[in-house]
This record gives C-alpha cells, sequence and structure tokens, in this order.
C-alpha cells in the first residue's frame, strides 16, 4: 500500500520553480524514528491521525516544505498525575535535497517522490510537551496523604522543618517590631 506521505514531485523538478500544495490526514507512524522515541513526558497515542498541510516549493536542487503539522499528544499532568490530552501545532519550513548532498540540515530524497513521514515525525516530537500541566494553575497532589488538592484542600500541614524555625523567629521579630538587639 502506498504511503500517503510520499509525494510525487515529478512536476515540481521538471517545472521548478513550481508549488505544490498536500493537505492530507495519515496514521502517525510512530516508529519512523531510528533512535527510539525522545523521553518525554507526552506521546502521540498508537493510532492517531496526524494533519499535514504543507506547501512544496522546487528550487534549484531541492525543495522547500512550509506549513503545518497536527497531531493529538497524550500524557502526565507533572502536577496530579491526571493524564491529559492536547493538540500539537507544528510550524515546519524545511528543505528536501535530491541526491547525497553534504547538507545535514536537509532532508533527502531520490528520484520524484518525497517522504514526508520523517519530517512529519520530527515536527511533531519536537512539540510535545516536555512536563504537561492538565491546567495551569494545577495544585497537585498533596505529598504527605496524596489527596488530589484540586478537588479539596487536606488537612494536612507542611512539616516542621527545624531549619526554618530560626528564620520564622526572625520573622516574628520583625513582624511585632521587636528590637532586642544588642
Ligand atoms: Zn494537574
Ligand atoms: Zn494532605
Amino acid at each position: 500500500m502506498a504511503s500517503a506521505y510520499v509525494v510525487s514531485v515529478a512536476r515540481l523538478q521538471r517545472e521548478a520553480p513550481a508549488v505544490l500544495d498536500v493537505d492530507f490526514q495519515a496514521p502517525f507512524d510512530a516508529a519512523r524514528d531510528g533512535g527510539g522515541a525522545p523521553p518525554t513526558a507526552s506521546d502521540v497515542p498508537d493510532g492517531s491521525v496526524v494533519s499535514v498541510a504543507l506547501r512544496l516549493e522546487s528550487y534549484d536542487g531541492g525543495l522547500r516544505a512550509r506549513g503545518t503539522v497536527r497531531a493529538p499528544w497524550r500524557g502526565t499532568c507533572r502536577r496530579c498525575l491526571v493524564t491529559v490530552d492536547g493538540q500539537v501545532e507544528a510550524r515546519v519550513d524545511e528543505r528536501f535535497v535530491h541526491g547525497e548532498p553534504d547538507d545535514e540540515l536537509a532532508y533527502r530524497y531520490q528520484g520524484d517522490e518525497v517522504d514526508l513521514a520523517p519530517l512529519v515525525h520530527d515536527a511533531v516530537f519536537l512539540e510535545l510537551p516536555l512536563a504537561p500541566l492538565c491546567r495551569p494553575d494545577c495544585q497537585g497532589l498533596c505529598p504527605q496523604c496524596g489527596a488530589d488538592r484540586n478537588v479539596a484542600p487536606c488537612a494536612c500541614r507542611a512539616p516542621s522543618d527545624p531549619r526554618w524555625d530560626t528564620l520564622d523567629a526572625l520573622r516574628f521579630d520583625v513582624e511585632t517590631g521587636g528590637t532586642d538587639s544588642a
């Protein structure tokens, strides 16, 4: 089965400079990454569909790909550990160079076809949130009783840390205007 990510650019190459708009949805290929997925707190769920809207422009020796890639992500709130869902929207501006060029920053293609899958994969993974939050003001879990403080405040009090006792005393002096300096 032909991959939706593989685009024929025969006309683009023949008529350079020319423009080709590609707009499609396809299953996200998470296994595409050669080096394994980066360690993040979020991922694209299996079977997710990614939306790709790119404009390919040919220039002498290659193609420029600009546009947007959208994909759903799922992660874990870093404070309260609930599952969080979101959308990645990655802006893309990359180059594809024909053959085996000495250009580390460009994607490669051979013949008349460009495989957009590596670009889509990289664009999505770069935008995945590293430390998701379920909402900006998430109160998190109580470190003592584990209660979800978004649901209800618990009765726990922060444990007294002897290192702060002196500081509290000092603060008390300031607040009451105490001046017992020698
Ligand atoms: Zn949360
Ligand atoms: Zn608690």
